[in-house]
């Protein structure tokens, strides 16, 4: 692999006016230089985040459901971290249950834990029945907008929340965010400095490893009050208690009565447009063998076990389109490359899928469904929880209902 051959920049958006500070612009714009600075990039998320499959299945092995259960909502928490395999197709939440059940826990003893597998799935199957509800607002239009950009202060970390502070330059940093926190500066940015969820969602995609539009762009939008009926609020004392800080005084140092404020805090008045620059790989795909099939791999699907004994052609397709519109940081770009190494013999194609099928006119093209995929060929269903209690649910607990008889 060799350096870019593609730069994609966010319109309209100027990175310099978006960091003053400089310093997040720089970790954002950066640009692959060489192959020895990609393997050291990948070299370093691996301490975080490794794309080795080994550990990957041994993190599986490492679960802990009944802890998870207790502690799941603490920031040091049994909490799994698995999402960024799972968002990326590496492994599935029936794979993860699988496993689980494996080694002798009983459905009924788990619940908690095959409950939030199961937040994954409800998100993906809303998102399958109208690929068009990501971007739009589910249930209601978000109540108290007054723009459309992000509070400067929370994208140079820089809030005065203790908590907040340090799970975004860790986020920076790692490409991770623990639940609790994810909704805490949801919370902050959308109820409390009033931006509209798009930008600040599309900001936090960028940055995660386990990005994936549905989970990210519902789940912003229920803390907004737009898929749910009640906008999501935590003041400083809940914060303190499930990051384990001791902060008082600060402007979430308030009772519930006084959530959200009548007037935006100072600190969050100024606002941003965060500068989302990215760069494609080069294409290292030269030549198919069209005699056998040609699996395509993507974003969110690079699961290093499909047809793994055929001796199919594989090609992790890139597609500046998809790219330009949902941008991916330099980590998480990595971090793809990275797990693609664990599929055997695996070629880079970066173009739209309609290049790739006029340059190898007549290949028998085999994908996994998924609602951003434009491909033609052959189908592949991907793995839930459970194949029937399908559709849009208007409430998790809707979905829960109807999913729990299969499961427990
Ligand atoms: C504002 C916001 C943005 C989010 N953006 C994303 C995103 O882009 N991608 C993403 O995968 N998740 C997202 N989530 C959901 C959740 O925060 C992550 O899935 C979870 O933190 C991943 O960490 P973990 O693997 O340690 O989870 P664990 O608590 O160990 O849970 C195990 C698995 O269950 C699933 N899961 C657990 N909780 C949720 C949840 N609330 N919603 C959906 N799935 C869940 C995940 O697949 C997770 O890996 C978002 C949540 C919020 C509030």
């Amino acid at each position: 692999m060799r350096s870019s051959g593609y730069r994609l920049d966010t319109p309209g958006v100027d990175s310099s006016a978006a960091y003053p500070l400089g310093m997040v612009v720089q970790e954002v714009n950066q640009t692959y230089a060489t192959y020895a600075a990609i393997s050291q990039y990948i070299m370093t998320m691996q301490t975080h985040f490794s794309t080795q499959i080994q550990a990957i299945i041994e993190r599986v092995d490492a679960i802990d459901p009944v802890t998870y259960a207790s502690t799941r909502n603490y920031v040091d928490g049994a909490v799994t971290r698995l999402s960024p395999y799972i968002s990326r197709g590496v492994i599935s939440t029936r794979f993860v249950l699988d496993s689980v059940l494996r080694r002798g826990y009983q459905p009924v003893q788990i619940e908690k834990f095959i409950q939030e597998l199961a937040w994954r799935d409800f998100f993906q199957r809303i998102w399958q029945s109208d690929a068009r509800l990501v971007n739009t607002e589910v249930k209601h239009p978000q109540k108290g907008v007054t723009h459309h950009e992000m509070p400067l202060n929370v994208v140079l970390h820089q809030t005065g929340i203790v908590a907040i502070d340090k799970a975004i330059r860790e986020l920076y940093e790692t490409g991770y965010m623990h639940n609790h926190v994810r909704m805490y500066v949801a919370s902050m940015v959308c109820n409390v400095a009033r931006s509209h969820w798009k930008l600040p969602a599309r900001w936090l995609y960028y940055h995660l490893l386990d990005g994936d539009l549905a989970s990210n762009n519902f789940s912003w939008q229920w803390v907004a009050g737009s898929f749910s009926n009640k906008k999501y609020v935590a003041n400083q004392e809940n914060m303190n208690k499930f990051c384990r800080t001791r902060q008082q005084g600060t402007f979430m140092d308030v009772s519930y009565d006084q959530l959200p404020h009548d007037t935006v805090p100072e600190v969050l008045r100024e606002t941003t447009l965060p500068a989302l620059n990215m760069t494609l790989p080069e294409t290292t795909l030269e030549a198919l063998d069209q005699s056998k099939p040609t699996l395509l791999y993507n974003w969110y699907n690079l699961d290093p076990y499909w047809y793994r004994k055929e001796e199919y052609n594989r090609i992790l397709l890139i597609e500046p389109g998809i790219f330009q519109k949902y941008p991916i940081s330099k980590s998480s770009m990595s971090f793809m490359l990275g797990l693609a190494k664990n599929i055997p013999d695996i070629k880079i194609f970066t173009g739209e899928f309609a290049e790739l099928a006029t340059q190898f006119p007549g290949t028998h093209f085999i994908y996994k469904e998924h609602p951003l995929n434009r491909y033609q060929g052959s189908e592949e269903p991907r793995e839930f929880l459970n194949d029937t209690v399908t559709g849009y649910h208007k409430s998790f607990f809707a979905f829960w209902k109807k999913l729990r008889p299969e499961l427990l």
